[in-house]
């Protein structure tokens, strides 16, 4: 079969590359702890599964506008009023099935060939993928363990000039947990004006932060006519499967996201989106109890992989992955995760499936619960250990 060269510049997800493996292990009788799937171990809020049952039975089968529901539409708008601040109205919402088709209509609704893109690196994979399928230039900004993983705002100074026409930000970020401050926020707004840039700011982990108030480059006035928030109900409320986020934009560029859905999905699930309205309206009892609980297992997590000897790990600020630093054992990331697949049992995520900064660091999802998280870092600590001692005997640690 010949497949159209554009394919060639996607890349992917390499999560569910490493389940698919870790799976194929355990049809073999192998015991597998998983911390490669970045998704809530929980179950949809019972009012969420109660409202989706009523809208089916209730005729909500049919299909929608391209945009969504109006009725949505306003309940994220008002959500945006009241935890961002900004002046939004149903008219600037565009629903879309999960999250990430709101990647892939910023980059083809903002983006020509040749212009070029700042993303973060480590950062969500599918940033670059799109950024090199519609071939534009992708400008990576890398986020620093020095830095508890913030932009590195001397590279962000380098990076940005006229040419670049869409900055990518991720807070609480995925796969390093870090969460952009302040101060940075400010000095990204005021260089998105100075260039005329616009920002997909993606806050699909607005609700899963251990500390303070969560900060929206949106909220910043001058901002908010110039970027596009991507959010959704998949992490938030445990709801990966049902596929449902949004977009939150000016009016001007909705209209365009609505056009590349009615080119792509046409819209998202009708009875799904009624249920959206009692997610966002209905108690929120739940999101806190899954937070709390994701703190503690952050804590458990941390605390367990510093005990580990040659790894250290920064406290993450947001999201549910803990990025801990394995450099001392002076091998790829790649070659550390599969060998702590195969030797270990546990399924992680090399730091380099995010880019190359992930170089020298893991991915662990601490979305599991806390018997496997401790059964995990036991595993962990044996297969290291090992490795550790067939590196002293060798030789020494090479610097990356
Ligand atoms: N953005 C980031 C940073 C993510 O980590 C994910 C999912 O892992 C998404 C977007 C996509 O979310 P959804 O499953 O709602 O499409």
């Amino acid at each position: 079969m010949r497949l159209a060269k554009r394919l060639l510049r996607l890349g992917t997800e390499t999560a569910f590359e490493v389940l698919a493996r870790a799976r194929a292990l355990e049809a073999q009788g192998q015991e597998i702890v998983h911390l490669e799937i970045g998704e809530p171990d929980f179950d949809t809020p019972q009012n969420i599964v109660d409202a989706a049952i009523a809208a089916l039975r209730s005729g909500k089968t049919h299909y929608t506008p391209s945009s969504g529901i109006p009725e949505l539409r306003a309940a994220v708008a008002e959500e945006m009023r009241r935890t961002r601040g900004i002046p939004a109205t149903a008219e600037n919402v565009v629903i879309v099935p999960g999250g990430k088709p709101i990647i892939n209509f910023a980059i083809h609704a903002l983006v020509e060939s040749g212009d070029e893109v700042i993303y973060p690196n480590p950062g969500f994979p599918i940033y670059e993928s799109q950024i090199n399928l519609v071939q534009a230039r992708p400008v990576p900004v890398p986020l620093l363990e020095e830095n508890d993983f913030c932009f590195d705002m001397d590279a962000f100074r380098k990076a940005v000039n006229k040419r670049t026409t869409l900055i990518i930000l991720n807070s609480p970020q995925n796969p390093t947990g870090g969460v952009l401050c302040k101060r940075d926020l400010e000095e990204i707004a005021e260089l998105a004006v100075r260039y005329d840039c616009y920002i997909l700011s993606d806050e699909i982990y607005s609700r899963i932060l251990y500390d303070g108030e969560f900060a929206s480059i949106a909220s910043i006035p001058e901002l908010w006519e110039r970027t596009i928030i991507l959010d959704g109900f998949s992490k938030t409320y445990a709801m990966t499967g049902w596929r449902m986020g949004y977009g939150v934009m000016p009016s001007a560029v909705a209209p365009a996201f609505a056009k590349l859905a009615t080119n792509s999905v046409s819209c998202t699930a009708a009875f799904t989106q009624w249920a959206g309205i009692e997610g966002l309206r209905g108690p929120q009892d739940e999101v806190d109890k899954m937070v709390a609980e994701f703190r503690r297992r952050r804590d458990v997590m941390v605390a367990g992989l510093n005990k580990i000897p040659g790894v250290s790990c920064r406290t993450p600020a947001g999201a549910f992955y803990a990025f801990p630093n394995v450099k001392s054992f002076g091998r790829p990331a790649k070659e550390i995760a599969d060998y702590l697949l195969y030797e270990g049992g546990v399924a992680v995520l090399p730091g380099t499936s995010f880019g190359a900064y992930g170089e020298g660091y893991l991915r662990l999802s601490y979305a599991n619960s806390v018997e496997n998280i401790v059964r995990a870092l036991d595993k962990m600590r044996l297969a290291l250990d090992k490795l550790e001692l067939e590196r002293r005997k060798t030789s020494q640690a090479p610097e990356y």
